[in-house]
């Protein structure tokens, strides 16, 4: 599933290639995603420029002067940018046509999401889906001080409490596991029961641990292709995720896998308490 380093890494790409671009026309060949794709695209973009494109959790945000397309990349959705326009493919969803190439939207699984908000219905981040996010890892205001104040009280382990997204956003299962171990953190310890110093080391974790996979274009290997169609390579230096039995890089313990939530974690149970 693309997580927040490779929806980044689609962000850059895309703004690299189309940000200041005017859209020529849309073309909407499968409307059937999570939502319907709005019918009326194709009268409203064609003529604008792409103003903005910025990103919020997952979503993608492409600013034009009479609103946003959000769009959401789902379990398996990509969003490429392709100069030479290749003819369309089976889950081809839509295509923003520009004078040197196209944006098209890819998603086998259809679970994605293409939204129209208009300008005259608010700031985008007030949006339904915008609005209840939690905070930017990568933004100013994410710290321990931040993750020790909204995990008072809470019993969850401290692996499911990244996984919500009400106190920070994008730390999907491979992060989490990949930051918990580089904060010497055992992920089933109980959110609420973590002291501030350790969650200043969390923060810390949790921001190199993006930085670095969005530096490498992100993590999945099979499914996920960055804008210009090349996969993410940040899995190859995973410390825990995937390396159940293996050494850990740091003590020496033997790497285990749990399972959370239905959801994997891996850890060091020697230098992760
Ligand atoms: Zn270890």
């Amino acid at each position: 599933m693309p997580e927040l380093p490779e929806v980044e890494t689609v962000r850059r790409g895309l703004e690299a290639a189309i940000l200041g671009r005017r859209v020529r026309g849309v073309v909407t060949r499968a409307p059937a995603l999570r939502w319907p794709i709005p019918r009326d695209l194709d009268r409203i973009l064609p003529g604008r420029e792409v103003v903005s494109l910025d990103r919020r959790g997952k979503y993608l945000l492409l600013g034009f002067e009479p609103g946003t397309l959000i769009l959401h990349l789902g379990m398996s959705g990509n969003l490429v940018f392709r100069a030479d326009r290749p003819p369309a493919g089976r889950h081809d969803h839509v295509d923003l046509v520009f004078d040197h190439g196209l944006a098209r939207l890819n998603d086998p699984r259809r679970f994605g999401a293409v939204l129209w908000h208009e300008r005259g219905a608010g700031p985008v981040e007030a949006h339904p889906l915008l609005a209840g996010l939690g905070v930017e890892p990568l933004a100013e205001g994410f710290d321990g001080a931040h993750l020790h104040r909204v995990s008072r009280g809470r019993r969850v382990s401290v692996k499911q409490f990244l996984l919500a997204g009400e106190a920070v956003v994008g730390v999907g299962n491979i992060y989490a596991s990949e930051s918990l171990h580089r904060a010497g953190i055992r992920p089933t310890r109980a959110a609420g029961a973590i002291g501030v110093a350790r969650y200043e080391r969390l923060a810390a974790a949790i921001r190199e641990t993006l930085a670095e996979a969005i530096e490498m274009g992100g993590t999945t290997l099979r499914d996920f292709a960055g804008p210009d169609g090349v996969g993410g390579y940040f899995q190859l230096a995973c410390r825990v995720y995937g390396r159940e039995g293996l050494a850990c890089g740091r003590c020496g313990g033997t790497i285990r896998r749990i399972v959370q939530q239905q959801r994997a974690s891996y850890f060091c149970p020697d230098c992760q308490r």
